[in-house]
């Protein structure tokens, strides 16, 4: 077997064929809403019941949706693969978690979950929230936000993700479109570490020329596909 470390990393279009719209492209969620007036820690400041109302209306459209066979496959990848498999996603849905994944790190954030600003605990959470909102650890008002990283804003657990992408011997990076850092610049990391570099997407990605191998089509064909092959080295 060839690979004993890989790591993982997914963008919105893992769940596009689960119904969860994408964020650029022509039926993106950029092309209804504008990110400055919902997605910036500005925008929550100025107005947080209307950024408070995008995301509750996300949270509660996300029990229709359901995992699609590439979160499936991916789960399978890590209960089978007799090496490390280390899943990092950009997405804010909880497909990978539902299909089986379980060495995940969210690096965008929840939609799950609400952190509040005055005591600083990150709280599960399946429901509306609203400025008026209490925070079930100190009880304040007024604190409660989504858990999620709006532009301007660090991502989560970079320092994990970093060491992983140092050592890891595969990197694949699927239904991401390479435009949000420092995401896209994760291939190139895994590339100065020796990684061998896959990409699985719709089409080309801006970075797809970092990649040393490319399969596009829909990830509902190309994950399992890929999957299935890789864990048929495993018996060679
Ligand atoms: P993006 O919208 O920029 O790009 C999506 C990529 O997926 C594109 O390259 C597109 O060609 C590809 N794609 C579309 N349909 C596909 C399919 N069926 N199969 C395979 N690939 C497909 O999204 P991104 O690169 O993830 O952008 C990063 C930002 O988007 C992050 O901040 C992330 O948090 C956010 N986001 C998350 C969700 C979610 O949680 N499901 C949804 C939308 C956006």
């Amino acid at each position: 077997m060839k690979f004993k470390k890989i790591v993982i990393l997914t963008g919105a279009g893992i769940s596009a064929e689960s119904g969860i719209q994408t964020f650029r492209g022509p039926k993106g969620l950029w092309q209804k809403y504008r990110l400055e007036d919902v997605a910036t820690p500005e925008a929550f400041a100025r107005q947080p019941d209307v950024v408070h109302a995008f995301y509750n209306q996300r949270r509660l459209e996300l029990a229709k949706y359901r995992p699609n066979a590439a979160h499936y496959a991916l789960a399978q990848l890590e209960r089978e693969f007799p090496g490390e498999v280390l899943l990092v996603t950009q997405n804010v849905d909880d497909l990978h978690e539902r299909a089986g994944s379980k060495n995940l790190l969210h690096m965008h954030g929840e939609l799950l979950k609400v952190r509040c600003e005055a005591c600083n605990k990150i709280f599960n959470h399946n429901g509306p929230v609203f400025s008026s909102t209490a925070c079930p650890g100190c009880s304040q008002k007024g604190y409660l936000r989504p858990h999620i990283v709006w532009f301007g804003e660090s991502p989560l657990f970079l320092e994990e993700i970093y060491a992983a992408l140092k050592s890891c011997d595969l990197f694949v990076s699927i239904g991401t479109s390479g435009t949000v850092y420092p995401a896209a610049g994760f291939v190139l990391l895994a590339r100065e570490a020796g990684a061998w570099c896959i990409e699985l997407n719709l089409e080309p990605s801006a970075v797809a020329e970092l990649f040393h191998e490319h399969y596009y089509g829909p990830a509902t064909r190309v994950v399992p596909n890929f999957v299935k092959k890789l864990l048929a080295l495993i018996s060679d």
